[in-house]
């Protein structure tokens, strides 16, 4: 044999083994679900993954059983990321804001053998309990708890599990292609999908997902994850910090902007990710505190439409840059990230935002495209708008215990958003294929009609939906909540359109609520709305 190279496995406890070798001190913060700061560090996260590790085999829970976690972003969920995927078992993480039916449909779909808890969710799985037909072992994340023990038969408390776990224990070899990890999708009809990460998905999610173009994390860096841990692994933060060693923080339950300060301010956090409710919430709050968050120099936001006036008023209040980011369950979630280029350097700050504010391009790894209804595809010149689809090493292939294939024929995947992509490869998601309103054969993008409605100080929150037109089949109307002791009428808001789009795009109707429909990852819930309200217009002129 000569000429070649070492074969090493892409694993997730590669990325894990590494932090405890060369990062062992660096601390990993922690906000308890009871209250109060727990610190711990990579080298000790490591021990405690290998220890529940070990403490699950000799529970008897086997290779590539799944270990469901319902849990906000703490060490003891970080220590169950690699314990559980690092020695060959599924993490399945669970968004607490499912529905209790969605709830017992995921843990069933799954046949999850272990449930991990935090204490806040205990009683919502009490009341599971008697549904859920494969756990064999509940979990309190935390230490022993009578009060817990009584709700709970033959609850396990996390802290005495470790104690029975071998520090000794050794990562086994394990072939990339295991799987690691499962989510599902917070779909807002139909059951939810699981879409199952194997450990080269991950691993390589992670280094590419971290390019210098991409989340640029680094040794140098104090990172914080608003972003849930319960929902498409905190968009790859935990894999990404260990295997760059950054000091991690994790919020615990307390994601308030003024508690986000607090943190931001108290441990020098230097980049911070979350959607972008969660920044709005932040900019309050530190408007409110007088907290120029000194330390902060990045903010990653992604999850749904990036308001206009978030990128200047981050870069010229704070001296923060946004980085905007695309993504979805199926895609781990990383799609998309958006940097400048060489080109853009001499542009205006106002010209580099309105680039900015785009979901940005595809990082090594990954391939997007735009298709027409027939699957032709189109142009990408920055104008024509069309389905996107993606693939490449971290995509969806097919659900999890679902027949057959999630891809089209020739092997892409339908993301169910229609964007534009410029030549540059720049791409803009315009809406969800489901949300667009098609006035008389014209598409209207309710994401460009919102974004207008948001930046009317009158206005706190917007959805614009379809509503079913006799002439023109759907025209747009707009859902608006009143901003608070701001009181605008309706012909008020639809005013503001004038000269902003074209006159055929500004909706028909605006109707005042108090607050929007939300679902369990915080997206307006559209098809509320369109239930409610999509017959506004029916019987009118
Ligand atoms: P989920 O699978 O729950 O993470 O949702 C994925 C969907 O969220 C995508 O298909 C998009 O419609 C939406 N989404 C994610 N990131 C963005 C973004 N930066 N801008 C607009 N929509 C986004």
């Amino acid at each position: 044999m000569s000429g070649t190279m070492m074969h090493k496995q892409l694993t997730i406890s590669s990325l894990i083994a590494h932090a405890a070798r060369y990062h062992a001190g660096t601390e990993v913060v922690s906000v308890e679900t009871t209250g109060g700061l727990a610190r711990s560090n990579w080298g000790k996260v490591e021990e405690n993954a290998r220890k529940l590790a070990s403490a699950l085999g000799r529970l008897g829970v086997d290779a590539g059983a799944r270990c469901a976690t319902i849990a906000w972003n703490n060490v003891r969920h970080l220590e169950i990321y690699f314990g559980v995927s690092g020695s060959g078992r599924v993490t399945h993480t669970i968004n607490p804001r499912l529905f209790p039916e969605q709830l017992i449909y995921v843990i069933n779909h799954a046949q999850d053998q272990v449930l991990f808890l935090d204490k806040t969710f205990l009683l919502v799985a009490a009341k599971l309990g008697e549904h859920l037909k494969t756990v064999k072992h509940v979990v309190l994340m935390g230490p022993r708890d009578e009060e817990a023990a009584g709700l709970v038969e033959g609850l396990l408390f996390y802290d005495e599990l470790l104690e029975t776990g071998d520090a000794q224990y050794q990562w086994p070899e394990l072939d990339e292609n295991t799987p690691a990890s499962l989510c599902y999708t917070s779909g807002t009809t139909g059951n939810p999908k699981g879409v199952q990460y194997t450990h080269r998905s991950t691993v390589l999610h992670t280094i590419a997902g971290n390019q210098p173009d991409g989340l640029a994390l680094s040794g140098k860096d104090t990172v914080l994850p608003v972003v849930p841990m319960f929902h498409v692994a905190a968009w790859g933060v935990p894999y990404i910090t260990a295997a760059t060693g950054s000091k991690l923080v994790l919020p615990g339950p307390g994601l308030d902007g003024e508690s986000l300060v607090k943190l931001i301010d108290g441990e020098k956090v230097t980049i911070a990710l979350g959607v972008p409710t969660i920044w709005m919430g932040l900019l309050a709050a530190l408007a409110a505190t007088g907290s120029k968050a000194k330390t902060l120099t990045r903010t990653v936001v992604g999850g749904s439409a990036l308001p206009p006036s978030m990128i200047p008023t981050f870069r010229d209040e704070y001296g923060v840059e946004l980085i905007h980011a695309w993504g979805m369950t199926e895609t781990s979630p990383l799609g998309t990230l958006n940097q400048l280029l060489q080109k853009h350097g001499d542009l205006s700050d106002a010209e580099k935002a309105d680039i900015r504010l785009g979901q940005g391009r595809a990082p090594w790894g990954v391939e997007l495209r735009l298709v027409d209804a027939d699957g032709a595809p189109l142009p990408e010149d920055g104008e024509t708008q069309g389905d996107l689809q993606i693939r490449g090493h971290w995509i969806v292939e097919s659900y999890f215990g679902a027949e057959g294939s999630a891809l089209t024929d020739d092997g892409w995947f339908d993301t169910g958003d229609v964007a534009t992509i410029d030549a540059d490869g720049y791409m803009v998601i315009r809406d969800r294929s489901k949300d667009i309103i098609k006035s008389g054969g014209e598409w209207i993008s309710t994401v460009e009609l919102e974004n207008i409605a948001i930046a009317h100080p009158g206005i706190a929150n917007a959805a614009a939906i379809a509503a079913r037109h006799e002439k023109w089949d759907e025209r747009p109307i707009l859902i608006a909540v009143r901003a608070e002791a701001a009181d605008p009428s309706p012909d008020e808001i639809l005013a503001f359109y004038d000269g902003k789009v074209a006159s055929w795009q500004v909706p028909d109707a605006v109707i005042f609520v108090d607050d929007l429909p939300l679902g369990a990852t915080g997206k307006v819930l559209k098809n509320k709305l369109r239930e409610q309200f999509g017959e506004t217009l029916i019987g009118k002129d």
